[in-house]
């Protein structure tokens, strides 16, 4: 096969995935869509560059080479940006930096001293850039966020990386010559439609795979957490609460319980709002979630109404743990500034007992255990 063909069925092959991440589009979130315009275009322009080296084959007009590596460029640029923003970071000009002065250089090398290994060198040295540049945000958002689709990506930017290195390598052996890169008959100018196209073509599926994990993350957190305070939600402590019963019960460890209630929250909402009895919420929920420790988690069960695990506690230390929840909402201070009044809780806690057939009924006496702190006056802990 030429070298023309090889760019014309790598131009085919890039198109198409562009147009897949076309369709794919309308699927995708909102916040994801500026990735996934930046990575399309790019795989536009890079189609664009296969497009005019097929179209010059081996009679090759020198203007076309600026003109496919600027394409190639800018091309390569939008996929570092995209994989920016895809990973939250802040968005620059400067992606476009290395680029521009390639270009810049190119035509140098090109139109005013003429010299196919330094444009080799400089081609490379610019898909480089761009390829560890991609590797390095990839590298660093997996530190936080798992991802199986990342590690791909970064897997062959990588082999790509060590083909572009053994590719200068080769040409700088060879020296300068007249070969030009779409020379037929060349193993090593056959491999230059295949780099081109490697991340337009399989790069595009491990980006779609990509936002298709962020969708997937996103989900879970939606599923999992509550909106409004951003705690665990209801259906995430039930089911933390029952493995978490399930393992007291196999190993005889303690496990304690804490319903958590704002007291006189009804009044908050009456007098200031239910955008201010939000807030309290909101607010509220942080100090609780700022104020359990190691296993412990806090939840919001409904309503103004929390609730929190005590792994591996027992009545005594559930005791501790409660109150110094209730310190710490009471001791804050003001959570909207003038002129609402301390706001403060009221702590019900029961701990594992043999009789509990099921985690709700601990629960319960947890709740009936609420029932008596606010009996009792409230801003106080009590237990079943
Ligand atoms: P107590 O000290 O006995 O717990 O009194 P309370 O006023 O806190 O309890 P009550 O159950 O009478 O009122 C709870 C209020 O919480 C009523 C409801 O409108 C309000 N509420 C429930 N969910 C939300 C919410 O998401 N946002 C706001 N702003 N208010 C909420
Ligand atoms: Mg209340
Ligand atoms: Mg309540």
């Amino acid at each position: 096969m030429d070298a023309t063909t090889a760019f014309l069925i790598a131009m085919g092959f890039t198109l198409l995935n562009g147009a897949v991440l076309g369709f794919m589009r309308p699927a995708l979130t909102e916040n994801l869509k500026p990735s996934v315009t930046d990575w399309r275009i790019g795989t536009l322009l890079l189609a664009g560059a296969l497009a005019l080296f097929a179209a010059s084959g081996a009679s090759q007009t020198l203007w076309v080479l600026p003109i496919a590596n600027a394409l190639i460029f800018v091309g390569f640029a939008l996929y570092a940006r995209s994989i920016r923003r895809y990973v939250g970071r802040r968005e620059t000009w400067s992606v476009f930096l290395p680029g521009a002065l390639g270009l810049v250089a190119l035509i140098w090398f090109t139109f005013f001293m003429p010299n196919l290994a330094v444009r080799v060198l400089i081609a490379s040295g610019v898909n480089l850039i761009y390829s560890f540049a991609v590797i390095h945000a990839l590298v660093q958002h997996r530190r936080t966020e798992r991802s199986y689709a990342g590690a791909f990506l970064i897997g062959l930017l990588l082999v790509v990386a060590v083909l572009v290195i053994a590719r200068v390598v080769y040409y700088a052996s060879i020296g300068a010559s007249a070969a030009s890169i779409t020379v037929t008959g060349n193993l090593v100018a056959a491999l230059s439609p295949l780099l081109i196209a490697a991340l337009p073509i399989v790069g595009t599926t491990a980006f779609a795979l990509l936002c298709f994990e962020r969708i997937r993350g996103e989900l879970h957190l939606l599923a999992t957490t509550d909106a409004l305070t951003k705690l665990a939600n209801r259906r995430t402590i039930a089911e933390q609460a029952a493995r978490l019963f399930e393992k007291a019960r196999q190993t005889t460890q303690p496990l304690s319980v804490a319903v958590i209630d704002i007291d006189h929250f009804k009044r908050i909402n009456d007098k200031y709002g239910h955008d201010a009895g939000d807030l309290v919420l909101t607010r509220v929920a942080g100090i609780l979630n700022e104020n359990v420790r190691g296993t412990q988690l806090v939840g919001r069960q409904g309503g103004e109404e929390f609730v929190a695990l005590f792994e591996d506690a027992n009545a005594l230390e559930a005791q501790a743990a409660a109150e110094r929840l209730r310190a710490a909402v009471a001791d804050a201070t003001q959570p909207l500034g003038e002129p609402l009044e301390t706001v403060t809780v009221s702590i019900g806690v029961a701990t594992i007992s043999a009789s509990d057939a099921s985690f709700d009924e601990l629960l319960r006496r947890a709740d009936r255990a609420l029932y008596a702190a606010k009996l009792a006056g409230r801003n106080r802990v009590a237990e079943a």
